[in-house]
């Protein structure tokens, strides 16, 4: 019997006849930003309200370019998770401000609105929430602390594309909305992201911050009015997203199901925590994630290990980010945040993407099992 080819624990899905049309973009002679990139903030904005989203070439620079827009920076705070890859609290400091965390929930995952207000000083203005594994966080509860204390809200929706939240879809509505378009995410452009915005006075000053500052003026010439990055994705780039916007709906569907299959499967007296009960949130599956078992939680590369000697890719989607050494190093602690040193801790990444197949879940719970029987 051949072995099972390798599951990762994601893998992108890229169609033949998107692959044609990338083709095309590098034969047309024009493969930097140009009129791909036109044509998919159009479809976004469509799908998104008609809110105006302008693309970037990753969901980093569209959080920090966010942040500049609301001309935050040092002396500033802005609250978000520890449960988050770091770029969430990295373009704090790319700012010079300080990110400060609120505790994780333990039944979300997500930010502990009941906390969040707390935290608030004089010198906040901002929150970043991330909806971890596209789980949303509680977008009525979120906007209301956001108007009580007059301050901006900058959604990581990097993971949360295609979710939804009270019937609407996260970026269709709030304040600014930020997209990853990563490799691993449910919709990619390889690398790039977008912000969905309020109007188009924002618009055009993050047209700015995103190319060198420069703007178009209507006698065809440009003036550099302000400082600006250098961010603009290219033509290459936004074919592929064009192409994954076409099927998001369809691969989320499937994303939906294979998780739901990982819960008919999963067997209980294993000891996991399974990822929150998506019912009411509608999700976007992006990833699925149990917790190991507390008396497992020490021995998480052991686990990883032997899922991989069963050809199954397992990663950690996060290890709680202010015990890193750059945040310890500006006074942070294990016992800070207890509930996302927990989950974070324990979390395990298993394989769940579009292309698997009903059998590859069934593989997948059935080596668990083995890894566990392996270690306990
Ligand atoms: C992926 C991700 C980012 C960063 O996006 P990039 O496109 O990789 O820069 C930020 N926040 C969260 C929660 C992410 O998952």
């Amino acid at each position: 019997m051949t072995p099972a080819p390798f599951l990762p624990f994601t893998r992108p899905l890229i169609d033949e006849r998107t692959i044609a049309e990338v083709g095309e973009v590098l034969r047309s002679g024009w493969i930097t930003t140009g009129p791909r990139c036109q044509e998919l903030e159009a479809a976004l904005s469509e799908r998104l309200n008609g809110r105006p989203v302008r693309l970037v070439n990753s969901g980093t620079a569209s959080l920090e370019l966010a942040l500049r827009l609301c001309d935050i920076g040092p002396g500033d705070e802005v609250i978000t998770t520890p449960l988050s890859w770091v770029a969430t609290a990295n373009v704090v400091l790319a700012v010079g401000a300080t990110p400060v965390f609120v505790d994780a929930e333990a039944s979300t995952r997500n930010i502990d609105l009941r906390l969040v207000e707390r935290a608030i000083t004089a010198r906040t203005r901002a929150l970043i929430p991330v909806d971890l594994a596209g789980l949303p966080v509680d977008r009525d509860r979120l906007d209301a602390i956001a108007r009580r204390h007059g301050l901006r809200v900058i959604e990581d929706a990097a993971q949360s594309f295609g979710a939804r939240w009270g019937g609407r879809e996260i970026g269709s509505f709030g304040d600014l909305v930020s997209f990853s378009f990563h490799a691993n995410k449910n919709l990619c452009t390889a690398e790039g992201g977008c912000l969905v915005l309020n109007n188009e006075v924002e618009a055009r000053r993050f047209e700015k911050l995103r190319l060198q500052g420069v703007a178009r003026l209507p006698d065809g010439t440009m003036d550099v009015e302000d400082w600006g990055s250098k961010a603009n994705l290219t033509d290459v780039a936004a074919a592929i997203g064009l192409g994954q916007l076409r099927r998001i709906d369809e691969f989320t569907a499937r994303r939906r199901a294979l998780a739901e299959r990982y819960f008919a499967r999963w067997d209980a007296s294993l000891g996991f925590d399974l990822p929150p009960d998506d019912a009411a949130q509608h999700g976007n599956w992006h990833m699925f994630q149990p917790l190991l078992p507390r008396r497992l939680a020490a021995r998480r590369g052991d686990f990883i290990a032997a899922m991989r000697e069963q050809g199954i890719g397992v990663g950690v989607h996060y290890p709680a980010m202010h015990l890193f050494s750059l945040f310890r190093r500006r006074g942070h602690a294990p016992g800070d945040f207890p509930v996302a040193e927990d989950i974070g801790a324990r979390t395990v990444t298993l394989p769940l993407f579009p292309a698997m197949d009903d059998a590859d879940v069934d593989r997948v719970c059935t080596a668990v099992a083995a890894a566990v029987a392996a270690l306990d």
